[in-house]
């Protein structure tokens, strides 16, 4: 499958130099979203432009818009969203992993994102709570949600992820299987 992660493409825009480059980068510095006609066109354009038999949709959908029009631009293609894993984490250790992934990218002489600060983490927690967080809702009634524990070390929350696009995967053999 081919990952597609909204922030990676938001991070080339505001390299580009443009005046919706540098409106681009003011917003993700303080920790705002992006607004979704920018982030719906992006997504549709390495949508349309990428091949694969499959897609990881990272950090995307962040508000009910944007599950919309994903669902809309998948039909267009005839193809469906099959899970949604939520990861869940409490907001201090979000934070600590925040503030640590700097320090990290510093000492390795990498650059530190913009955004990877305690007051800008608060308010990316903010914007979640105000416009991503009802998706947890909107996707369980679809019947499309899984949470898992996000804690711990990223062997075990791999686990958990793997755990369930088997457990997805076991979910679809029988319903192909009671098909024929
Ligand atoms: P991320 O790399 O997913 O942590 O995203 C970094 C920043 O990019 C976010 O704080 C937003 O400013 C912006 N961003 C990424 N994905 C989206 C999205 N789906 N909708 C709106 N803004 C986004």
């Amino acid at each position: 499958m081919v990952q597609l992660s909204t922030g990676d493409m938001l991070r080339a825009a505001r390299t580009s130099g443009t005046g919706m480059g540098k409106i681009v980068a003011d917003v993700m510095d303080r920790g705002e979203l992006v607004t979704d006609e920018v982030v719906i066109g992006l997504l549709r354009e390495q949508l349309e432009t990428t091949q694969g038999t499959g897609f990881i949709f990272d950090g995307f959908p962040r508000t009910l818009a944007q599950a919309d029009s994903l669902a809309d631009l998948l039909l267009e293609q005839g193809q469906q969203l099959d899970v949604v894993i939520e990861m869940q984490v409490d907001d201090d250790t979000l934070v600590q992993r925040v503030v640590n992934r700097a320090k990290e990218a510093e000492a390795a002489g990498k650059p530190v994102r913009a955004d990877d600060n305690e007051a800008s983490m608060r308010i990316r927690l903010m914007e979640y709570y105000r416009k991503t967080a009802p998706l947890i809702g909107y996707y369980y009634a679809k019947g499309r949600l899984a949470s898992i524990n996000g804690l711990g070390e990223i062997e075990d929350v791999q686990r958990a992820i793997v755990d369930v696009l088997d457990e997805w995967m076991a979910k679809m053999i029988r319903i192909f299987a009671f098909a024929i």
